[in-house]
């Protein structure tokens, strides 16, 4: 599962969320990974922008090993198991807006102020929580406390 930030309306904040893909977005990835790394490259860099030297290189070396095939292949299977939209990962709640992927400044909802949109991220190699098809957590998981 993609995470993102989004609009939860019934939250009403903004908060952790699924990204859950269009179809037709997996079937254009898997294409593309089809196609050999260079159309690889190409489809990711169409999405997010220039990637940095060493961000391909970690791409390439994914590409290589077949990782990116496997990962798009199980997206697929999972994608057309899932019915509802992408979920507030706080609530569960589906009656969210999900901010633009590369959005760099966006409009609060509530009170009209301009924000600007700074993303970091870190790798963890510890398991995350367990979720549903649905995105909803499994019975017994602490979805917000893994
Ligand atoms: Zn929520």
């Amino acid at each position: 599962m993609s995470e993102t930030v989004g609009w939860c309306r019934d939250c009403a904040r903004f908060v952790a969320a699924e990204r859950v893909p269009s179809l037709a977005h997996v079937e254009e990835m898997l294409e593309s990974i089809r196609a050999g790394p260079e159309a690889y490259k190409r489809k990711i860099t169409s999405l997010y922008g220039e990637l940095s030297e060493p961000d391909w290189v970690i791409e390439k070396e994914l590409f290589i090993w077949g990782w990116q095939l496997k990962r798009w292949e199980s997206v697929r299977v999972w994608r057309l198991m899932r019915r509802s939209g992408s979920r507030c990962l706080h609530c569960f709640s589906t009656d969210i807006e999900l901010l633009p992927v590369n959005a760099m400044k966006i409009v609060h909802p509530i009170s009209g102020q301009r924000l600007y949109v700074v993303t970091v991220s870190h790798l963890s190699m510890n398991a995350g929580p367990e979720y549903t098809v649905e995105g909803l957590p499994l019975e017994g998981a602490d979805a917000r406390n893994p």
